[in-house]
């Protein structure tokens, strides 16, 4: 049943309810949507400065809230309306309402769930409240973060409209004109209100001065930060000695950052939940373990099923030996005698893929041929399940989303996972989860050996931390910041240039 499913993510190690520690006395469900988030709990507990800070937030985020008189002053003082009743200062104050709002990006789920993940963390280190600008793609898929309130950005307050677009000024013209040399400014003097900000892919070197500490001190006054952004930022905030106080205080264990970001901000909808509760409780619920196997080609050319799926089997059997290696032609005569022995230990494989090959040559695999574990003490069967099969990436599509937050949010309920490697969908699955996933290198034809497989098939992840692709040069000291010598951020595992968290 689903209260079964409930049960399971109330994960065995220490643990603690965020909503109930947010709220004391409200244990019990107001609505079904809310219950969600009370009955999971944490593989790591969060500090007890964290919580104070989430609890502050959520006062603030009331306060300031989309349509509220907050909101509204804030939103057309900074555009210089001169209505009487919009005439006062225009300093930032105490009281202000400042924020940061999540534009519409590009990319897929993955990468906007830890982008917005990275800026929910920003909002929270710098007082700020975090609005989300969805298009009707991903309203339906997450319950509001703050109970009885709203983080969707109202539609006709839109940014980039008739009204308002001309008034927002972009961050990265803004340091071009002030700050030739890149080199890190002390303080700059923002006097925009509204400004855009693009931290995503592509960004270029002015773009990237957003990381430096005095520019913080001067977007400071800037109440409405619209960012784009699809890359995990949060590791390079912990290089900002500006930040670094206070996320030490928050954090004291560095790799379970996305772990309560996330699961804090991405609770499912009641659509997305029982599309989830319904699939957990038929395929996967009963079984003795859950491994998640995540499969994502880029290029099906470069990199063609079979070769992936010998991959695949390097890694699952041999490498982090979690499927039983198969019988060989041999034993397989003298092991079909004993198929009559009732089998003990049953595995429950969830394939997620875009492509429905994986899962379908997968199963027949294991279950035409013997299991070379079959006659002995422990007998082993392995199911293969698949929740989706889209085929195809798909973007602006609403049901689309919904089936790659289902495939997510099924792979974090697994008790072990296999990722790929430079995947951001499986970053989501293995940070939610709280989970350190065997990363697997997808087998390109464009380099190496072509079609032959060399090396590991994949390695044991650092840190359950997702990784961020794209994070400023740090070697040439453009912005002033170094990871050399720092034990709390290093290179990624699958992405030599990226940073994560340990
Ligand atoms: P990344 O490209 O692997 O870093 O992950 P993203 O989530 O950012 O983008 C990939 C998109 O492709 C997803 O958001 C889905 O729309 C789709 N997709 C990729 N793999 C899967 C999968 O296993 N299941 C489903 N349902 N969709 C997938």
């Amino acid at each position: 049943t689903a209260a079964s499913l409930l049960l399971i993510i109330a994960f065995p190690i220490s643990p603690i309810n965020l909503k109930e520690e947010l709220e004391p006395g409200k244990s019990s469900c107001a609505s079904r949507r809310h219950c969600h988030k009370i009955s999971s709990s944490y593989h790591k507990p969060p500090s007890p400065y964290l919580l104070s800070m989430l609890r502050d937030y959520e006062q603030r985020h009331k306060r300031c809230e989309p349509l509220s008189e907050s909101f509204n002053r804030s939103f057309f003082q900074k555009q210089n309306y001169s209505t009487k009743s919009h005439q006062t200062s225009h300093v930032v104050d105490d009281d202000d309402c400042s924020y940061v709002v999540f534009t519409r990006p590009t990319n897929g789920l993955g990468n906007r769930m830890l982008s917005m993940s990275s800026a929910f963390l920003y909002a929270l280190l710098t007082n700020r409240v975090l609005l989300v600008d969805f298009g009707p793609d991903m309203t339906h898929l997450f319950s509001e973060p703050v109970p009885n309130s709203t983080w969707l950005f109202p539609e006709d307050f839109r940014f980039g409209n008739r009204i308002y677009g001309s008034k927002v000024d972009d961050f990265g013209s803004l340091m071009k004109k002030k700050n030739n040399n890149y080199t890190d400014p002390v303080l700059v003097n923002i006097s925009s209100s509204f400004l855009h900000v693009n931290l995503g892919y592509g960004y270029d070197d002015y773009d990237k001065l957003f990381y430096s500490n005095g520019v913080q001190d001067g977007l400071q006054k800037v109440a409405w930060l619209i960012l784009k952004s699809d890359q995990y930022f949060v590791p390079y905030l912990f290089l900002m000695s500006g930040f670094r106080a206070k996320l030490d205080r928050m954090f004291p264990d560095k790799e379970a950052v996305f772990h309560h970001l996330g699961r804090y901000l991405f609770t499912p909808s009641d659509q997305a939940w029982g599309l989830i509760a319904r699939f957990y409780d038929a395929y996967l619920e009963k079984a003795d373990e859950r491994i998640g196997l995540q499969i994502r080609v880029l290029d099906s050319k470069a990199s063609p099923t079979a070769l992936v799926l010998k991959q695949v089997l390097r890694c699952a059997q041999k490498e982090a030996q979690i499927l039983p290696p198969l019988a060989t032609k041999q034993n397989e005569t003298a092991t079909k005698k004993l198929v009559s022995k009732k089998t003990s230990y049953h595995k429950a494989v969830l394939v997620a893929s875009l492509s429905s090959e994986f899962y379908i040559e997968l199963k027949d695999m294991f279950w035409k041929r013997a299991s070379a574990s079959t006659g002995s003490d422990e007998e082993v069967a392995v199911g293969f399940h698949q929740a989706s099969r889209e085929e195809v990436q798909r973007s602006n599509d609403g049901s689309h989303n919904m089936m790659a937050w289902v495939d997510i949010y099924l792979l974090s309920l697994c008790d072990v996972l296999v990722t790929s490697g430079w995947s951001t969908f499986g970053y989501v699955a293995q940070g939610l989860g709280g989970l350190r996933p065997w990363i697997l290198q997808i087998p390109d034809t464009k380099y190496g050996g072509g079609d032959t497989l060399w090396g590991q098939a994949c390695r044991r992840a650092v840190s359950m931390e997702p990784c961020f692709h794209f994070p400023p040069s740090y070697d040439d000291n453009k912005v002033g910041v170094r990871v050399d010598g720092s034990s709390t951020v290093v290179h990624c595992e699958d992405v030599g240039g990226g940073l994560k968290l340990v």
